[in-house]
Parts: C-alpha cells; sequence; structure tokens
C-alpha cells in the first residue's frame, strides 16, 4: 500500500528567497527538508498571474487546454471584463477520482468543488458560504472566523494594521489545518497565499535590513516554516510532500501601462479620456491589452467593433513598438510571445495574440485606467516568469520544471 499525499503551496515565493531564508536559519525545517528531498527553479504559467499558474498545477495542462488566461477576461463576442474562476476551467483538476481529499485555500478555486472530504476555495471567494464544502466544514471556519484572504485594504491604510491581518490570517489557517488532519484522507493541500500579499506590499522590507518591516516580513516565513515543520512531524514514513509556489517576486523599478503604448500608436481608441473602459472601445481599435501584458487583436470576428481579419500586420507593427520600448535607455521588453507558439488545446480562440514578458524590475499593467506609459503606485513587488520553486520529498523532479509538471507529482502510481 502507498503512502498518502500532502502538497503545500506558498504563493509568489521566488526560489532564491526561499532557499535564502532556509540558509541563513530563519526556515529551518525547510531547510532540513531540503536535505533529503529535491528542489529545484520552476516556470511559472505565461502569463505569470496566481489564477493561470494554480489552474495550470491543479489540471497538469496549459492555457490553451484549461481556458483561464488571466485574472480578467473579456466575455465573448462582448468587451464586458469578467473574472475567470473554477466555473471557467475547461480542464478536470487532479481531485476529480474516487480518493478522499482535503483541499484548502487553492486560488482561483470558487466556488467549492462538491468532493468527497472537505474544499476550502482560496482567493478570490466573494461569498464565504459558497467557499467552503462541506455544511460541516462551513460551520467550523465560521465558528474560529477563518478568512479566505488577507484583506490588502488595510495596506493602503497602514502597513501595521495589514500585517495584523496577514498573520491572524495565517493563525487561522494553521488551526483549520490542523483541524482537517485529523479527518480521513488521501491527498491534503494546502496553501498560503498572504505570501504573495505581503511581498507585493513590502519585498522592499525583505532587501532592507533597515526597513521598518524587515523583521516582520521574516517572521512570516518564520511561521510558515513552523507550520511545514509541524505537519512534516505528523506525516508517515512513506507519505509523499509536494511543494512549490506559483510563480516568483521581485522588486518594481515602474509601472507599464501597455494600453497607453498602444494608444500613443493609435492601435487602441478608448473615446472619452475621463470614462476609459474596455466597454467604450472605439472603431477604429486595432488592439488592447489585459493585465498584465496579453494583447488581444481586436479581430472582427470575436469583439463587436472588431476590425482585425488579418492581423499579421499589425501583430509585426506591436512587437516592433514593443521591442523598441525603452525607459531611462534601458529596454523594458525582455520578450514576446505569440499565442499560437505557446497555447495549445481546445481553448486557443480565448488567448492573447502577444504575450510580453518585461525585463527585470518592470511590472506591466493591461488596465485602461492610467494617466502615462510609467507610472509609480504603492506596490513594492510584482510577479516573475522564472523562478518558482518546486520540491518534492521522494521523486525525482522532471528537467527543467514547469507549473504544468506539478500533476505528475501528486498523482502517485499505485505500483511505486
Ligand atoms: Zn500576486
Amino acid at each position: 500500500m502507498s503512502g498518502k499525499t500532502v502538497i503545500i503551496g506558498i504563493d509568489g515565493v521566488p526560489y532564491d528567497l526561499i532557499e535564502g531564508l532556509a540558509n541563513t536559519g530563519e526556515m529551518p525545517n525547510f531547510a532540513e527538508l531540503l536535505e533529503e528531498g529535491n528542489f529545484s527553479k520552476m516556470h511559472a504559467a505565461i502569463p505569470e498571474v496566481s489564477n493561470v499558474n494554480w489552474s495550470s498545477i491543479v489540471t497538469g495542462k496549459n492555457p490553451g487546454q484549461h481556458g483561464v488566461f488571466g485574472f480578467t477576461e473579456l466575455i465573448q463576442g462582448t468587451y464586458t471584463v469578467s473574472f475567470p474562476d473554477r466555473r471557467a476551467l475547461k480542464a478536470e483538476p487532479f481531485w476529480k477520482d474516487d480518493k478522499r481529499y482535503m483541499i484548502l485555500n487553492v486560488p482561483a478555486m470558487y466556488p467549492a468543488d462538491e468532493i468527497d472530504g472537505v474544499f476550502v476555495s482560496g482567493f478570490v471567494s466573494p461569498d464565504f458560504e459558497k467557499a467552503i464544502y462541506p455544511d460541516s466544514a462551513l460551520k467550523y471556519l465560521n465558528d474560529i472566523d477563518y478568512k479566505v484572504d488577507v484583506d490588502s485594504e488595510k495596506a493602503h491604510k497602514s502597513y501595521r494594521l495589514f500585517l495584523d491581518n496577514l498573520f491572524d490570517t495565517l493563525e487561522k489557517r494553521k488551526k483549520a489545518a490542523e483541524h482537517f488532519w485529523e479527518k480521513k484522507w488521501d491527498v491534503f493541500m494546502l496553501v498560503f497565499t498572504g505570501s504573495d500579499r505581503l511581498e507585493h506590499f513590502l519585498i522592499d522590507a525583505y532587501y532592507d535590513e533597515e526597513h521598518e518591516y524587515h523583521e516582520r516580513f521574516i517572521e512570516y516565513f518564520r511561521e510558515v516554516d513552523e507550520i511545514i515543520g509541524d505537519i512534516v512531524e505528523k506525516m508517515d514514513e512513506e507519505d509523499r510532500l509536494v511543494m512549490m509556489s506559483d510563480h516568483g517576486m521581485e522588486q518594481i523599478k515602474k509601472n507599464v501601462n501597455v494600453n497607453a503604448v498602444l494608444e500613443e500608436h493609435g492601435l487602441l481608441k478608448l473615446g472619452d479620456e475621463h470614462d476609459k473602459r474596455y466597454k467604450n472601445i472605439e472603431e477604429g481599435t486595432k488592439a488592447f491589452a489585459l493585465d498584465p501584458g496579453r494583447i488581444y487583436l481586436n479581430r472582427k470576428d470575436r469583439y463587436p467593433r472588431g476590425e482585425v481579419e488579418d492581423g499579421e500586420k499589425t501583430l509585426e507593427e506591436m512587437i516592433d513598438i514593443f521591442e523598441d520600448l525603452t525607459h531611462d535607455g534601458e529596454k523594458v521588453i525582455k520578450k514576446i510571445h505569440r499565442g499560437e507558439k505557446v497555447y495549445h488545446g481546445d481553448q486557443t480562440n480565448k488567448s492573447p495574440d502577444l504575450i510580453l514578458t518585461p525585463n527585470e524590475g518592470y511590472n506591466l499593467k493591461g488596465s485602461v485606467k492610467y494617466d502615462s506609459v510609467f507610472a509609480e503606485n504603492i506596490f513594492s513587488g510584482k510577479h516573475t516568469e522564472d523562478d518558482a520553486f518546486l520540491y518534492c520529498n521522494d521523486m525525482p523532479l522532471p528537467e527543467d520544471p514547469t507549473v504544468e509538471d506539478v500533476r505528475s507529482l501528486i498523482e502517485r502510481d499505485e505500483d511505486e
């Protein structure tokens, strides 16, 4: 009889950061695991957005197959923005078999799946009741005042309030994990998402030892490490442990409004500058962007005021524009992917035509709310594509792994 499987996700933690915290003794349990198991950098999805990454992790598929290309998308045939969640996922997640599962806090998996076990959706979960299955779990989580996500709004008021909320959310997650561990299961999955929130607002604090919140930043990871230690202690010898982040994170040098670039070159026409919305896209628009750097041709057969039929000329024009885009003499874009090259599957009719990957420090934004091409805001960290991490205690990792490879480690072969 093979053992059970435990999966621990830590959203948005770069390989170097967690390895660094292990090496300096801040994450001793993680350090011990690294000595016994296999640890590698991992590529995030394209684009490196959490809901795309987790959709790939749990299905083992690329966005062209699972149909989730970003945090936002436009409803087919319209310019209306929607937020794809579990209902948009067109490939089966690994928990669709007859094993018993504890699935706790996986992002983009709202509403809860009615599985044999317990399912708690991660962010974004607008309705707490719909985020949890079954009712007994909902009752318990209500009783402990469990939160699916940190209240990031607090960071806009004060970092102190935000950090209090972050640690409180983590404490409840620890409690819930301990509670559900005692139930019957074959696969236990727990995802920490406060890490991503913390780094978005305060990754500067990690690199700057003088920073007011340097200690608290590290304290968060110490507590995550303690929870990992508690879990590992309760595991049996033959159990498998898979750990991963879904993308990395780095400090922001500048925000870059992709739609502002398109508008400057006459490719996007939004009309009233005081009411910039996708809905107000005007005739004459050749292309527009959605977060973070996904560019869609305004295709005649796809959008109400679409006019592009053969888009090759426009694509080449945009490739030139973004290859030439500079800030302080520095190239902003590292790589331009063509949707048709990076995606495959039966959902590619929804895919972006170009996906931009920026050079270090440039945070691409696909919003239509902007004042200028380059901008600054409250955030200090942004996602990165090539430095998520992957760990497994008892199996060699695929060479140069991507988020799509994780599922092969989760699904244990019975004859192993
Ligand atoms: Zn994030």
